[in-house]
């Protein structure tokens, strides 16, 4: 089964369940209005309550699961977007609006003679603007689906005015630190707007040591042909995204088109697509201890799949500028992380993969 696909049709059909619960409730909700002594009425104002709280939950739990799974997308992800943060406020507020009509319908179930026309006429109202709001989720989810309200998926970016508005624009200040890269002189002021991939994360469980970095200098080599890792600068510790958070990785400039060739022997975890990195690739090492990511490839090696095993030196496919790398700068960003569990291919402890390169490079 596929987790993935039978999450997002459950989190799509509560949606479609719910409009349909509460706007009958609505209805409903007016016939008893209109004949006090109408059991029918009230009966549909029941069941129709009872299948906006099925579709409620149904949201809640295929949401959360989304949404820490990190099924479909990282967690920092969905908090740096928007559009998400929009939905979710929407969300609450269709919550918020609902307690009162929630007490009152349950107060209604155990004695029918509380109701009052005024209270009918309040949740039928509120049900209304439930409506709406759901309306307005589904926008906002429309848009997150389009790529709107992205950040270039900074973690705790707090909106403010000096970020680009959508994705289309998160390509523009690329260029100039991109261009400055490859001369080999960026210094971290001109990279400060540069808008990156976000790093790998830490669960928290993961720790990096000496024999960590023993056996990933054994076991990697460089994923560009004919750069010495010798000639390159770090730059892990850049800051990125308006200065919010560190680079995490590793650009190497290289022209579009250039194989990228896996650093280690292992196995394909994810062939992933987003917004800020573009076409990605995800690999364990053998020792399924670390996760490898490749960033913003101009398209896949011919056959490669998700649990394909990988050979040292295989090429996995080619450099590129996919996601928000600059056009006019192709190039490869390449990520290690210290994994507790490499089913979990979007999180793990960040290691800075040019020392490790280099001492790789250095052995041979
Ligand atoms: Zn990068």
């Amino acid at each position: 089964m596929d987790t993935r696909l039978i999450l997002a049709w459950l989190h799509l059909l509560a949606l479609g369940v719910g409009l349909a619960a509460v706007w009958g409730r609505a209805r409903a909700l007016r016939g008893t209005l209109r004949d006090p002594d109408d059991h029918g009425a009230l009966r549909r104002v029941f069941a129709a309550d009872a299948w906006w709280g099925v579709a409620a939950a149904t949201w809640i739990v295929t949401g959360l699961w989304r949404l820490f799974a990190s099924t479909e997308k990282s967690l920092g992800w969905y908090f740096g977007n928007r559009a998400f943060l929009l939905k979710m406020a929407l969300f609450l507020a269709i919550i918020a609006l609902e307690v009162w009509p929630m007490m009152t319908l349950m107060r209604w179930r155990r004695n029918r003679d509380l109701r009052t026309p005024g209270n009918a006429g309040r949740i039928e109202v509120i049900s209304y603007v439930q409506c709406a709001l759901v309306m307005a989720v589904v926008l906002a989810a429309s848009g997150m689906a389009r790529g709107y309200g992205s950040t270039g998926g900074v973690p705790g970016e707090p909106g403010g005015g000096t970020s680009p508005p959508a994705s289309d624009s998160a390509q523009a200040p690329a260029a100039p630190a991109a261009r400055a890269a490859r001369r080999g002189d960026v210094s971290s002021g001109d990279s400060l707007a540069l808008p990156a991939v976000p790093p790998i994360e830490p669960t928290g469980v993961e720790t990096v040591t000496a024999a960590d970095l023993a056996l990933l200098a054994s076991e990697v080599a460089m994923p560009l042909d004919g750069i010495e890792a010798s000639s390159l600068r770090s730059n892990y510790d850049e800051a990125r995204g308006g200065g919010t958070r560190e680079h995490r990785a590793l650009d190497i400039m290289a022209p579009r088109g250039t194989p990228v060739r896996s650093v280690a022997k292992g196995r394909v975890l994810k062939l992933f697509t987003s917004v800020a990195g573009g076409l990605m690739v995800y690999a364990a090492d053998s020792s399924e201890r670390f996760i490898l990511m490749y960033a913003h490839l101009d398209g896949y090696a011919p056959g490669l799949r998700e649990g394909a095993a990988l050979a040292r030196g295989q090429v996995i496919g080619t450099v590129g500028s996919t996601g928000n790398a600059s056009p006019s700068a192709p190039h490869l960003h390449f990520a290690i992380a210290r994994s507790a569990d490499v089913t979990a291919w979007s999180k793990g402890m960040p290691i800075d993969p040019l020392p490790v390169l280099q001492a790789a490079g250095r052995r041979r």
